[in-house]
């Protein structure tokens, strides 16, 4: 095997690499430990489904890979970077180049078009304002919504808003899009579409996507499913 083996090799390291991570909460005299000994590596390019009753860990361990929160212990290595040993600022560069976030709720601009949405995080990005709207619309036509690009959020169904979130999370071409149950505002149906979209932008960009999901359903798209219980992953497997 070359020395120099490119990334997806196989000694490549893995995109995300989680050890004994935890994370306990205070509240007052009263401690909840949301995470309790996680570990997992996801790889590059990689489409992830997380499951797991309400209060299980979920949404702590996205906060944690998405450097948006840091544990109790343990790390997480994201793209080789253990992230406990970056500064605020690093943490926040690699999370702005690296890492797209899409959630329930859509959190677009009202009064701003899909195009104005998308641009958003380019706004404080090192390029041009015809760079800015030219990756903006490239990423609404990614999203399917090539022809609603001046329309205002209230103008849009909720699918298609949630479309414009997707769109505004890539738009900085990240190599991990990490989605807290992206569906759960949506209609089955909306929400099977949304699901076709993340596999399309996995399959053809190559992004990799760790997903929350109630739904079995909704789960079955993904290449794998992480099941949490009490803070612990209890089941992994692909389906
Ligand atoms: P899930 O997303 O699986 O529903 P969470 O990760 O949101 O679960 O929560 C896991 C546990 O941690 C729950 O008991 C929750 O109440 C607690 N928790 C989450 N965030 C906080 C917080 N900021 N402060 C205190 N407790 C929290
Ligand atoms: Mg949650």
């Amino acid at each position: 095997m070359p020395a120099s083996e490119p990334m997806g090799g196989a000694n490549a390291r893995a995109l995300i690499e989680v050890r004994d991570l935890r994370k306990v909460f205070s509240l007052g005299d009263v401690e909840v430990e949301a995470l309790r000994g996680v570990s997992t590596d996801i790889a590059a390019g990689e489409f992830v489904a997380i499951m797991g009753t309400s209060g299980s860990g979920k949404s702590t361990f996205m906060n944690l890979l998405g450097c948006l929160d840091s544990p109790t212990s343990g790390t997480v290595c994201l793209a080789g970077n253990d992230l406990s040993e970056l500064s605020s600022d690093e943490r926040a560069e690699l999370r702005n180049s690296e890492i797209g976030f899409v959630f329930q709720s859509y959190n677009l601009i009202p009064r701003m078009s899909a195009q104005e949405n998308v641009e958003l995080p380019l706004t404080y990005a090192d390029v041009s304002l015809a760079e800015q709207r030219d990756r903006a619309r490239r990423s609404l036509v990614a999203v399917g919504l090539a022809d609603r690009m001046d329309h205002q959020p209230s103008q849009l169904s909720g699918g298609q808003q949630q479309r414009v979130a997707i769109a505004r999370s890539l738009v900085n071409e990240p190599s991990l899009l990490l989605a807290d149950e992206p569906t759960g505002n949506l209609d089955s149906r909306t929400g099977d579409e949304i699901m076709q979209t993340f596999d399309q932008l996995n399959r053809e960009k190559g992004v990799a996507i760790v997903l929350v999901t109630h739904e079995e359903s909704v789960a079955r798209t993904a290449h794998r499913i992480l099941r949490f219980r009490d803070g612990k992953i209890v089941g992994d497997e692909s389906t």
